[in-house]
């Protein structure tokens, strides 16, 4: 009796599961990028995080512990299009947010499209991306991407999105390019609202949901390094920041909202995760994370704060989603780059740190010397011209220097400089190479001959220098900085960056919850750029690099 009861409760549970099948293949994804976001966020902040926004993930979810870019130029550009298209910067094209254009000596940015009437498209991007087959493969798949920058909008959503939208501020609203089909009434009447979102966050107060007793321990903020955050967009460098108008609100986390409730009005504008058998796509990028943390760093009060909030956005978006999908909707998250300590507070913190000033002299009306460039860019042009046994002194001209132009990560020389002298172009470049590794935080130096030379065995920094590296656009010496080390931009020095192949900029969360996902913590090393061929996996088309594999979360 015991034992037919136990068949026929089986055999309920079978025809029950047999009835409701979970969906494997999603009417939707959504792919979160948060922009400059270190994995160490999650394990430092989850104690305040609600119940429902990381959480959901990483309770219910798929979290990879040990995701990191494999690249060295660990920027928004190349990461947005290895999102997006799962192709290393060296394949993707995306080296650099910018490079140095040596036939019109201008410089390039990296999503800049002159041709198309709102100057942004994705034509500089080299690699095909997971939306680009989607729409191969489904005829009525749609594909967008949303983001304060152009540059994550485009690059995620790759070169056949239906649309990508961006922040201006000077509208202050999104607005999109006319190389996409993008739909002026949405943007219309969403941007319609935005004076009143301004006019309703005039201030940024600490949220409650970090107790005072914790802060202290959780973050490094004495009022005696403030002087090294920035204060940008007037909102100063200590809470309450007062907020002046909308573009002040996207260097806030409230930037968050904007995009977020952009997003919920583009899904339902464009009836987006219809159960029609043609899964949408849409890529979100939240930047103010990114805006914000230039200036106030990782160990800030402010960056703390900005976590919380984050989770609670996205806990409420998510709960619009399930709202709306129920559990036909399959979510990733994931970040571009983390970020590294503000050097000030690092040394302060008893770590090593310090700043790395080659920037380039700013253009007057009178000749540039030697005398106008920072003490760093100088000593190191002194020490070029040393090797070569070419003299110069502070009255040289800027000119008659062996570098033209610096732009992260690499230099680019003087090629004209070097013609009138008649040097061999790869004595100067090694010269250039053997001076920069001389500088204090200078972890490697590699000339673009080198890095040409295929050498299959690299390993460790060159092997990131080399998946970040394309002749055309890389730079004749590429640099790259010891952990703790950031590239200068400012006088007095203030704010702090990323952009090295160093774990703090490298290591992020990844993330992937809801319809075809298995749940649980994954420890294998893995990689962002995963993430294009995880989700065409489940979306049943083939996308990302071939030296990417499918996350062990949705493989069979
Ligand atoms: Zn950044």
């Amino acid at each position: 009796m015991l034992r037919r009861l136990t068949i026929a409760l089986l055999l309920t549970a079978a025809t029950l599961t047999a009835q409701t099948p979970p969906p494997s293949r999603p009417d939707l994804v959504v792919v979160i990028s948060i922009d400059q976001f270190p994995y160490y966020y999650i394990t430092r902040f989850q104690p305040y995080f609600g119940a429902d926004g990381f959480n959901r993930v990483l309770q219910h979810g798929a979290n990879f512990t040990h995701s990191l870019y494999p690249y060295s130029t660990t920027y928004t550009g190349p990461g947005h299009a290895a999102i997006g298209t799962g192709y290393v910067p060296a394949r993707s094209g995306i080296v650099a947010n910018n490079w140095y254009d040596r036939s019109t000596d201008t410089v390039e940015y990296c999503v800049l499209d002159t041709r198309a009437k709102g100057g942004f498209s994705p034509l500089n991007l080299a690699s095909d991306s997971l939306g680009d087959r989607l729409q191969e493969h489904f005829d009525q798949s749609k594909v967008y991407g949303i983001s304060l920058k152009d540059r994550a909008a485009i690059l995620m959503a790759g070169r056949k999105a239906n649309a990508a939208y961006w922040f201006d501020p000077k509208l202050p609203g999104f607005v999109s390019s006319a190389y996409y089909r993008s739909d002026n009434t949405l943007t219309g009447s969403f941007n319609a609202t935005v004076p009143a979102f301004a006019s309703t966050h005039t201030a940024w107060e600490p949220s409650p949901w970090i107790p005072t007793a914790d802060l202290e321990r959780i973050t490094h903020d004495p009022a005696s390094l403030r002087k090294f955050k920035t204060d940008q967009k007037g909102l100063g460098v200590t809470f309450p920041h007062p907020i002046k108008d909308a573009e002040a609100v996207t260097y806030t986390p409230y930037g968050n909202q904007l995009v977020l409730q952009f997003a919920e009005k583009l899904i339902d504008a464009e009836h987006l995760g219809t159960d029609d058998g043609n899964p949408d796509l849409v890529f979100i990028s939240l930047s103010s994370p990114d805006y914000l943390g230039h200036a106030y760093g990782p160990d800030s009060l402010e960056a703390a704060d900005t976590v919380v909030r984050t989770d609670r956005d996205l806990e409420n978006f998510f709960h619009d989603l399930d709202a709306k999908f129920g559990n036909r909707w399959t979510l990733a998250i994931t970040a571009d780059h983390g970020v590294q300590s503000i050097p000030e507070v690092a040394k302060d913190m008893g770590r090593e740190g310090g700043r790395v000033d080659f920037r380039n002299p700013k253009k007057t009306a009178k000749a540039l010397t030697f005398a106008d460039l920072t003490p760093q860019r100088k000593a190191l042009e002194k020490k070029i011209a040393m090797k070569l046994g070419v003299r110069v002194s502070d009255a040289t001209p800027v000119e008659k220097g062996f570098i033209i132009y610096f732009d992260e990560p690499a230099f680019y020389l003087n090629w004209t400089r070097i013609r009138e002298l008649k040097l061999d172009g790869e004595r100067v470049k090694r010269a250039a190479r053997d001076a920069a590794i001389e500088v204090d935080g200078v972890s490697a130096a590699f000339t673009n001959s080198e890095l040409s030379a295929p050498h299959p065995e690299a390993s460790g920094l060159e092997a990131a220098v080399r998946l970040s590296f394309r002749a055309d656009r890389s730079g004749d010496v590429l640099l790259t900085l010891k952990p703790g080390y950031i590239w200068n931009y400012s006088e007095p020095p203030n704010g702090t960056t990323h952009g090295q192949p160093v774990e703090a900029d490298q290591h992020v969360p990844l993330m992937l919850w809801g319809s075809g996902i298995r749940a649980g913590s994954f420890d294998d090393a893995v990689a962002p750029t995963f993430l294009a061929k995880t989700l065409g996996h489940l979306l049943g088309v083939d996308a990302g690099g071939a030296e990417t594999r499918v996350l062990p979360c949705v493989a069979p």
